[in-house]
């Protein structure tokens, strides 16, 4: 089977490769290393890899059969976001219309990468499918989480006017090795920070919650949500909830790091909480996550202390 990755150069996408490499699908990875590197997917060897420099916001026509299109192209972290704030409005807008009208073309199987952000400040915890979410469209977060809505809304335009078969991950934080140093996230400022033996920047008073999902659960459940004929959206994530307090201790301990704690301001429309509901993705995809937190946080520091 021929499969594509848009945004297959970032941290999931290359992650994503490595596994659908390894079941034997032929993969074509697209990415304009906006956010992205090219060094996440320089260990491929494979014949049956293709990596194409193509920015999804302009149309890409193929003639080969394409049997399933993984679209992951966006920036994720918010300062990237911040800073590509049109940018990330036209991927999720123009990048996610061309990539249904690519599937529709080849009568491919489609699925989105949406977020958990598409709940905004959620007023319920955790947080069910079932739930439309507390977006503020105009603050600066607003770029990536309406981005993420219409996206939705596309996805389902086209499933049903357009019978596309599509699919929706509502993806949460997710960590793992191949997140950018400087990508702004907690995880990888937190790691590193300590590593350095640095101050640990802690956004608010760090009461504000946040449930972590290792990449190699996370790359399991988008595998099975494209196998399975689940159309509405899927909360992908880890319901293991700790405040950014915890974590930044948790950190701090694993690490054996002497860093201390000060505190900035919280970014505007930070959530306050985020906890997945994943009774969905247990019942529909016989899926939850394996990996414990511990586990996958040295993982991570292993990666970080050698890059
Ligand atoms: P990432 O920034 O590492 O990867 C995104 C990739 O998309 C990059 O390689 C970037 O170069 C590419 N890209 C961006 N705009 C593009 C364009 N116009 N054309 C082609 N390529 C483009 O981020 P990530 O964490 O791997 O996130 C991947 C996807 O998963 C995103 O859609 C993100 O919204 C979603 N997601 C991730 C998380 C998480 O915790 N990592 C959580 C929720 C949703
Ligand atoms: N955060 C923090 N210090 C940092 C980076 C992030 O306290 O150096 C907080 C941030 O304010 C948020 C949480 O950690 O409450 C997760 O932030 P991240 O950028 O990883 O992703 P988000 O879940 O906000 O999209």
């Amino acid at each position: 089977m021929k499969v594509i990755v848009t945004g297959g150069a970032g941290f999931l996408g290359s992650h994503l490769c490595d596994l659908l490499l390894t079941k034997g699908y032929d993969v074509i990875c697209i990415d304009n290393l906006a956010t992205g590197d090219i060094r996440n997917i320089e260990h491929i060897k494979s014949e049956k890899f293709t990596y194409i420099k193509h920015d999804v916001t302009k149309p890409i026509y193929f003639g080969d059969k394409i049997d399933y299109v993984f679209h992951l192209a966006s920036p994720a972290s918010p300062i990237d976001y911040l800073e590509l704030p049109i940018q990330t409005l036209k991927v999720g807008a123009l990048g996610t219309y061309n990539m249904l009208g690519l599937a529709k073309e080849q009568k491919a199987r489609f699925l989105l990468a949406s977020t958990s952000e598409a709940y905004g400040d959620p007023l319920v915890n955790p947080q069910p499918e079932s739930y439309w979410g507390n977006v503020n469209p105009i603050g600066p977060r607003g770029v990536y989480d309406e981005a993420k809505r219409y996206a939705e809304a596309i996805t389902m335009a086209y499933h049903r006017y357009h019978n596309v078969d599509t699919r929706i991950a509502r993806i949460f934080n997710t960590y793992g090795p191949r997140m950018r140093a400087g990508d702004g996230r907690v995880v990888p400022n937190f790691i590193n920070q300590a590593l350095k033996g640095e101050d640990i920047t802690v956004y608010g008073d760090g009461s504000q919650t946040r449930s972590f999902c290792y990449v190699s659960d996370l790359i399991d459940g988008l595998h099975r949500l494209i196998r399975s004929d689940f159309v509405e959206p899927v909360n992908i994530g880890n319901p293991d909830e700790m405040n950014v307090l915890e974590f930044a201790e948790m950190v701090i301990k694993i690490t054996g790091s002497n860093s201390r704690l000060v505190f900035r301001d919280l970014p505007v429309d930070d959530p306050k909480v985020r906890r997945p509901d994943i009774s969905r993705a247990k019942e529909v995809l016989g899926w939850e996550p394996a990996v414990k937190l511990c586990k996958g946080l040295e993982q991570t520091i292993e990666y970080f202390s050698d890059n």
